[in-house]
């Protein structure tokens, strides 16, 4: 039998992002529905082109989504809460966008904002796909929760791809895994006891699938890869008995972003055609999988990474897949997981160091990786010779380029010992130094660091990336922009000023840019969560800072004030977290040397006289690894290089830490071993109670909780806020407390900003007064 060549997924957002230009005009009411519905279609015929083109024979349908995947299968199963059914047919883009986004209009742009609030009706709740950077919309069930088949996407794809010529494999989510990752606003209640009533809506999908034409059907439940309990395992079995009854296509199993591990021996017994596994994050479970499965059993083995933008080293991974192929009947060769996490093509990034560019594979250049090893594997590999030489010759380059190892680097991280990552002094002793230093009044008031990203500074910035704005006057429009901001910051009172972040892109982008061993490409995006797209750096080599990044502008910013004036760092967790992470080197190492070069920086803004300091690691919480067992090691090593980055400063500087969340109890540990001297988190909307942990845990360092919720446009009372720091006051000693936003205020407009932050400033001085 040949090795068949499989996809799992392509980025559906297009080469240049026309799903989301298509999806915010018709947002926007600049086109209509069957203007969207013309360009989705488009799309979904170029990108099923490109991979017949490239030589893929399993082509995947049903995998393009307008916002989310996970938000499909909702409305396919008619988990559609009341809220939203009233505004139209359960299969509508008006239930679909609404559940997505809420029916506001405006259009959210950057930052943690993650475009929630305003509007009659709130968008369904978003969070993070697995460990990626991708977000999904929350199923949401109630405990008499009815299911519907409500949807006929998958089978309308399959069909619009077979009218082109495409016999396509539908993708769809698994039972287990939606409801996993669904909610009930009923406490106790498991959605998981749902399933029964779940299956026979999944088996009429699957009965029309193959009435349709289907004979496979890709069914994907990444959370077979999670930390499991025996409940979830019985689930699994019955949904799959379920499913085997149904007169459907073949299903290929599909896991991903780890190991199967306790699951293993439980989804190798389920009565499934086929089983996806994937070998670029779990290699190891290919041998007993191996040894485990049936005879007939299709192995589907991701080997592409789906994560990374790495060429994939040919030979090596021909190595791997030769004697499985010999030894079993049937195997399939694919990306670990669905290509929508990386960008769609490199041929793009012209201006790319043609060394560096040589290193890269994008989703199309992974496609044509595969075709290659299907080739190799069943034509022998001399059938591509001069292909496999090239690639060879790319790996080998990269492994041994001057740019991706610095020797200067790598020495000075093998001397980094216990003493980089502590502060001389401690916390106590520290504190009384930097109060005698700064003499803040009691409940210090300060902000997280950015101020209103408006029109005007955004144009600003792209008339100066065009070159029609020069260096100069770009420079003068933002020291202009800083003036106003730190003059207006004394004026309302403010104790602790921040210079307002006006000539950052982006918290990550900004260093990057400056920061050696990191290239940025120009539109390689990839989709964050709707018609939000990201275009994360790419570490390829050794980090170092050549030069200070941020000295000049916190100098100037204090040169108009007496109050101290915070220097803004973003931290060396939420860096790595942010961007594509060479993959030759353990990511701690990477995060080290990231760490080294903040530090740097840390260090120059104290000479130049910085009294505070703050290193966001808004990130630290999301690089939590999937399974539980793995989490010590990385919050040591994430821990740890924020305390590299920290430490290099005398007792009397005050390093404060900014947090974009507010789960802290099973963290809470780490929070505290980093030792900053005051930390910023998000709290405001939990009215306070998420400091439990921090009480629980007698965080003894000063903590600032978000008094003022920045994800939404409202104006918070002086009242509210009071109310909220004397809560705060209740559970914390008064001594610790900081007063400031939830988080940075750069999505959000000056109109809201101002009103909000005199009344935070007035907030906190009700507060001194009450708490004394
Ligand atoms: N200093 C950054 C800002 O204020 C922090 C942003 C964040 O935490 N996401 O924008
Ligand atoms: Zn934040």
């Amino acid at each position: 039998m040949p090795a068949t060549i499989a996809n799992l997924g392509f980025p559906r957002i297009g080469p240049r992002r026309e799903l989301k230009t298509a999806v915010e005009a018709y947002w926007a009411g600049k086109i209509d529905r069957a203007q969207l519905l013309e360009t989705a279609k488009g799309l979904r015929a170029a990108a099923w082109d490109r991979q017949k083109a490239a030589g893929i024979d399993v082509i995947p349908s049903n995998d393009f989504s307008f916002y989310d995947q996970v938000l499909d299968t909702s409305v396919m199963l008619g988990a559609i809460p009341d809220l939203y059914r009233a505004l139209g047919a359960p299969d509508s883009l008006e239930v679909y966008f609404a559940m997505a986004r809420g029916t506001r209009t405006e259009v959210q742009e950057e930052g943690c904002a993650h475009g929630h609030g305003g509007g009659d009706v709130p968008a369904q709740e978003m969070t993070k796909w697995f460990d990626t950077n991708y977000h999904y919309m929350v199923p949401e069930v109630s405990p008499d929760q009815a299911f519907a088949l409500s949807s006929t996407k998958p089978l309308d794809h399959f069909r619009e791809a077979a009218a082109l010529g495409h016999h396509t494999r539908p993708v769809i989510l698994g039972p287990v895994t939606w409801l996993l990752l669904a909610k009930s606003h009923v406490p106790g209640f498991e959605p998981l006891t749902l399933l029964p009533r779940l299956l026979p809506v999944y088996a009429e999908l699957l009965a029309k699938l193959r009435a349709a034409g289907a004979d496979w059907v890709q069914i994907d439940e990444p959370a077979l890869v999670l930390d499991s309990r025996e409940a979830i395992r019985t689930a699994y079995r019955t949904a799959y008995a379920a499913l085997a009854a149904a007169d459907g296509p073949k299903l290929m199993l599909t896991s991903y972003f780890g190991s199967l591990g306790d699951n293993l021996e439980t989804a190798l017994a389920l009565p499934v055609a086929g089983l996806h596994l994937d070998l670029v994050r779990a290699p190891e479970q290919l041998e007993p999988v191996l040894n485990g499965a049936r005879k007939d059993l299709r192995l589907s083995l991701g080997v592409i990474d789906g994560r990374n933008i790495w060429k994939a080293d040919l030979a090596a991974t021909l190595d791997r897949l030769e004697p499985v192929l010999k030894a079993r009947a049937d195997i399939e060769v694919a990306p670990s997981c669905s290509l929508l996490h990386v960008p769609v093509d490199l041929a793009a990034e012209t201006r790319l160091d043609p060394q560096v560019r040589d290193w890269l594979a994008f989703a199309q250049q992974k496609l044509e990786e595969l075709a290659l090893l299907g080739k190799a594997l069943n034509q022998g590999r001399g059938s591509v010779a001069a292909e496999l030489a090239a690639n060879a010759a790319s790996i080998e380059a990269r492994r041994t380029s001057p740019l991706t190892h610095d020797p200067k680097v790598r020495s000075r991280l093998s001397a980094v010992n216990a003493n980089w990552s502590r502060r001389v002094t401690p916390f106590a002793e520290r504190i009384a130094l930097q109060q005698a230093r700064l003499r803040l009044p009691p409940l210090p008031t300060t902000t997280i660091g950015s101020f209103p990203q408006t029109a005007e500074v955004r144009k600003a910035r792209a008339a100066h990336d065009k070159g029609a704005l020069d260096d100069a006057a770009y420079a003068a429009f933002l020291r202009e922009e800083t003036a106003r901001t730190v003059r207006w910051q004394e004026e309302i009172d403010i104790d602790v000023l921040v210079h307002g972040e006006f000539e950052r892109n982006d918290m990550v982008q900004y260093f990057g840019e400056q920061l050696s061993g990191f290239a940025f490409t120009r539109s390689a995006w990839v989709q964050s969560y709707g018609s939000r797209c990201v275009r994360p750096p790419i570490i390829y080599g050794d980090v170092s800072r050549p030069k200070p990044m941020t000295v000049e502008w916190w100098r100037y910013a204090q040169s108009l004030t007496q109050r101290p004036m915070k220097g803004m760092l973003t931290g060396p967790v939420t860096i790595l977290q942010w961007s594509f992470v060479r993959d030759d080197q353990p990511r701690a190492d990477t995060c080290r040397q990231i760490a080294l070069a903040i530090r740097d920086e840390v260090v120059d803004l104290e000479q130049a006289g910085a009294a505070v300091i703050q290193i966001d690691e808004a990130a630290l919480r999301e690089g939590l690894p999937l399974n539980r067992a793995d989490w010590q090691a990385y919050l040591d090593w994430a821990v740890e290089s924020f305390r590299i980055a920290a430490s290099g400063v005398r007792p009397e500087t005050q390093i404060h830490t900014h947090m974009c969340y507010s789960e802290f109890n099973d963290i809470i540990a780490a929070i505290g071993a980093m030792d900053a001297d005051v930390i910023s988190i998000e709290t405001s909307r939990s009215k306070m109670e998420l400091l439990d942990a921090f009480v629980t845990y007698k965080y003894p360092n000063e903590i600032g909780p978000g008094v003022y919720d920045i994800h939404s446009p409202r104006i918070p009372t002086v009242a509210e806020m009071r109310e909220l720091l004397l809560k705060a006051g209740e559970r914390l000693s008064a001594g610790q407390l900081w007063v400031n936003p939830d988080c940075g205020l750069k999505t959000r407009k000056w109109e809201d900003v101002r009103p909000a932050l005199v009344n935070m400033v007035e907030a906190a001085k009700a507060a001194r007064a009450a708490l004394a």
